[in-house]
């Protein structure tokens, strides 16, 4: 019988550093049982909360995460929707952000919080910054508003003293404790004493009271094309006459910008007429594509290419998964990928 006054968390446990340890053989760091990890965070004993867990069969390192095993911890999710008041999912750092990102579009009608947290140490170590990111992330889990309702209705990834949205977050380093960043959105909440949460940018979903909406098809026929100054034309080629390519992220210059070469528009454009369907995110950090402000981005739509506004690369690229993946048409994947369906874009 749930004890109902005690807030109620499931913790998903997929794999990463904050569940490694050391072989002893290799030195290597490798995933271990979710029961060790328990033993060492004696502290999660304290909190008077309902803690469950559900591990993943065979814990991973993130960098091998994939589209399946995202729809297992959707699935986690909805079947346990209606009994837990906050997810936690415990994940590598090198993917989380995609993870996240997914995570976004195939929940929908969100209500309450899954928050993603890992660590850059593993927990049984001393100096771990595993055991505080665990704990952050069960309370942001259990948080409620005023009114009683869970504080956060989205996806977010906790990370030392920030919670951000996970679909605006961004891996930024490989060894600095605060390894996420959004570069385009404030953070959700502020760790430090306490837990101060930024409620004027939290996500609301303009549905009310709508029941869990879970979606697995996403759709991996889409890549990355990455410009750079000298970029070869058979390179683009080949990647844009890949068999049974449907979408590509292009990752262009400052606000949208690609070199001025008639073989880079001629080859976009034949892709774009073939169904391809080609968006434009830009490669800086922060701000957003623009292609009205220089010749070279007006050009390049042109083409038929269509902005992506300032979408993050993990957001961009699993949006189109989730949109080709429902079975759009090429047109209707270009309308709702400019359409803010879960508080990716501006
Ligand atoms: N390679 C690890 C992973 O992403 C790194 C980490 O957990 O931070 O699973």
């Amino acid at each position: 019988m749930p004890d109902t006054l005690r807030p109620r968390i499931l913790m998903i446990y997929t794999g990463g550093t904050i569940g490694m340890k050391e072989n002893p053989v290799t030195k290597a760091l490798e995933p271990f049982d979710f029961n060790h990890l328990l033993d060492n965070v004696p502290k999660l004993k304290k909190l008077d909360y309902d803690i469950h867990y559900h591990q993943f069969h065979t814990p991973i390192d993130s960098s091998d995460m994939n589209p399946r095993h995202w729809g297992q911890i959707v699935k986690v999710i909805e079947d346990n929707y209606l009994d837990y008041d906050g997810f936690v999912v415990l994940h590598g750092t090198d993917t989380m952000a995609y993870t996240a990102s997914a995570l976004s579009f195939m929940l929908q009608q969100l209500s309450k919080p899954v928050i993603i947290t890992g660590s850059q140490l593993p927990i049984g170590e001393v100096r771990t910054d595993g055991e505080e990111n665990l704990i952050t992330a069960i309370q942001i889990a259990a948080a409620k508003d005023t009114d009683g309702s869970p504080m956060i209705r989205e996806v977010a990834i906790l990370f030392e003293n920030y919670l951000w949205r996970g679909n605006r977050s961004t891996k930024r380093s490989a060894d600095n404790f605060n390894a996420f960043r959004s570069n385009n959105y404030p953070e959700l909440a502020k760790i430090g004493l306490g837990i101060s949460f930024n409620k004027d940018v939290l996500w609301r979903s303009p549905v009310k009271d709508a029941p869990l909406g879970v979606h697995y098809n996403m759709d991996t026929n889409v890549t990355f094309l990455d410009l750079f100054p000298g970029i070869q034309e058979n390179v683009v080629r080949h990647i844009l006459n890949t068999p049974g390519l449907k979408a590509v992220v292009l990752k262009t210059y400052g606000a949208g910008n690609a070199p001025g070469e008639p073989w880079l528009f001629e080859a976009i454009r034949e892709a774009v007429g073939k169904g391809i369907v080609v968006i434009n995110i830009t490669q800086c950090p922060n701000g957003l594509v623009d292609p009205k402000r220089y010749s070279t981005g007006l050009e390049l739509a042109q083409t038929g290419v269509v902005p992506g506004h300032d979408l993050t690369s993990e957001a961009a690229i699993t949006k189109l998964m989730y949109l080709v993946g429902r079975g759009m048409k090429p047109d209707e994947v270009r309308y709702y990928v400019q359409c803010n369906l879960c508080g990716e874009m501006s």
